[in-house]
């Protein structure tokens, strides 16, 4: 580890999208990050991921916060609400296309499946990322500026991607990032940003994306460990690229167990039966809910390498 990471006091965030209740394994989360905070004299960040405008609610918003408050947290104000600074992910999109890495993309759900399963039908196989999704097929990397302007003119709607292709070629940097085991360990881990395609940074419906967004709120906010559910470990590869290309600071990352259902499946904000609401109103206490995280003592989470 750097003289620089040792030195620092660490930051960390708890970043919950306010589009549903917060349930046991936003808990583990929001606590794992607190307890960080707490044990290397750091501080805890409440950020709001709310830039899907469609999903997310300001009732949400106000149950995250009565939720993490009954859990014992607290967090300096004022909050960092995504929505309100589209502004610095539009400069970041900005340097993005200054670069050349960056095109409009077209093509509607319904047409990216059609295309996909032509080729397949022809018997290859269409590289999907590492949820699932297909890769775009990207036919309008190559259209000329003139062509792009039409459509645009047209009234069409479109996302822009990042051509990764491009992105990729001449790094100079090695894709790599330092992830802390539950066990306080540190080790490198090789980032593989090829493995999500051309991935979106603007939404048709809101002028960021999650991965945009995130990168640039944690430089922002100068966060030195991002704590999350192992569910985001594989999306960190693209993160790390949009960090280089962006020329912003790694933080370290610390991903931790999910909690599953009784089905090995992770739990979802759907799932009333988990949320923290809703075990309140049952009587359940905090120390009942930490057991229930897995956080019951003895937990030495993430211990910070000296
Ligand atoms: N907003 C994301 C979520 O609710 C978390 C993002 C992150 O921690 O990087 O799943």
């Amino acid at each position: 580890m750097s003289d620089t990471q040792t030195l620092q006091a660490p930051r960390v965030r708890f970043a919950p999208s306010p589009n549903g209740r917060l349930h046991l394994g936003h808990a583990r989360s929001a606590l794992l990050n607190w307890q960080f905070a707490a044990e290397n004299g750091g501080t805890f960040l409440l950020r709001i991921e709310d830039i899907d405008a469609e999903r997310c609610r300001p009732e949400y918003e106000q149950a995250i916060g009565e939720d993490l408050a009954w859990l014992g947290l607290s967090w300096p104000q004022p909050v960092r609400r995504q929505s309100e600074h589209m502004p610095a992910y539009r400069a970041a999109l900005l340097e993005l296309d200054r670069l050349g890495l960056v095109y409009p993309a077209f093509l509607s759900r319904g047409e990216i499946k059609a295309s996909v399963a032509a080729f397949e039908e022809r018997g290859a196989v269409w590289p999907r990322d590492p949820d699932g999704a297909p890769h775009y097929p990207g036919q309008e990397r190559h259209w000329s500026q003139t062509k792009r302007n039409e459509r645009i003119a047209s009234g069409a709607s479109f996302a822009w991607r990042l051509d990764m292709q491009r992105a990729l070629t001449g790094l100079a940097t090695p894709l790599n990032w330092q992830e802390g085991g539950e066990d306080g360990t540190l080790r490198d881990e090789v980032a593989a940003p090829q493995d999500w395609g051309d991935i979106v940074l603007a939404r048709r419906d809101t002028p960021t994306s999650y991965a945009l967004a995130v990168v640039v709120d944690d430089a922002l906010q100068q966060i030195t460990d991002v704590i999350r559910g192992a569910d985001l470990f594989a999306a960190t590869a693209a993160h790390r690229l949009l960090q280089v290309l962006l020329g912003l600071p790694a933080p370290i990352y610390r991903h931790h167990q999910l909690i599953t259902d009784r089905n090995g499946r992770k739990l979802s904000k759907s799932d009333g039966d988990t949320a923290l609401a809703a075990l309140r109103a049952r009587g359940t206490t905090i120390a009942e809910i930490r057991k229930m995280a897995g956080l019951d003592a003895p937990l030495r989470p993430f211990g910070r390498e000296a």
